[in-house]
C-alpha cells in the first residue's frame, strides 16, 4: 500500500511530462528529409600567389562543411549555388543529434521516476511463520 499519496501522484505526473517530452523528441525522426552530418562555416585561406589580395590580408572565403570521419575532421568546400541547401540539411542533422541528446536525458529521468514509483507499490510475502522448510 502506498502511504505517501501525494508523492505518488507527484511522480505519476512527472511520469506524465516525460512521455510528452518523448513524443515531441521523437518527432524530427519520422522525417524522411536527407541531413547532412557536420557544421557549416567559412573557411579562410591563403591562395599562395604572391600578388594576390589574399597576400596583404583579405583572405578568400569559402563555405565549407566539416565533420569528423572516424576520429578525423573533414573539411568539404560548399559548390557554389548550394549554400542554402546544404545549410538546411546540415541544420536539420543538427536537430536530430540535439533531439537525440534530450531523448537520452529525458530517458534518464524516466527511469528515476519509475524506479521510485516501483519501490513504493513494492510489498513483501506477508509472513505466516506456520511453516517449517523441514515439513
Ligand atoms: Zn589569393
Amino acid at each position: 500500500m502506498i502511504t505517501d499519496k501525494k508523492k505518488f501522484s507527484q511522480l505519476r505526473q512527472s511520469l506524465g511530462r516525460l512521455s510528452n517530452d518523448i513524443k515531441q523528441l521523437i518527432n524530427p525522426f519520422f522525417s524522411e528529409k536527407p541531413v547532412i552530418k557536420g557544421s557549416v562555416y567559412e573557411l579562410k585561406t591563403k591562395c599562395g600567389k604572391p600578388g594576390c589580395k589574399c597576400a596583404q590580408g583579405q583572405l578568400h572565403g569559402h563555405m565549407v562543411v566539416s565533420a569528423s570521419e572516424k576520429g578525423k575532421t573533414k573539411l568539404r568546400v560548399i559548390p557554389s549555388g548550394f549554400l542554402v541547401e546544404v545549410q538546411g540539411k546540415v541544420r536539420r542533422y543538427q536537430e536530430l543529434r540535439r533531439a537525440r541528446k534530450n531523448l537520452v536525458e529525458v530517458h534518464k529521468k524516466m527511469l528515476q521516476v519509475i524506479d521510485e514509483m516501483e519501490a513504493m507499490r513494492r510489498e513483501e510475502i506477508p509472513v505466516s511463520g506456520k511453516i517449517n522448510a523441514s515439513s
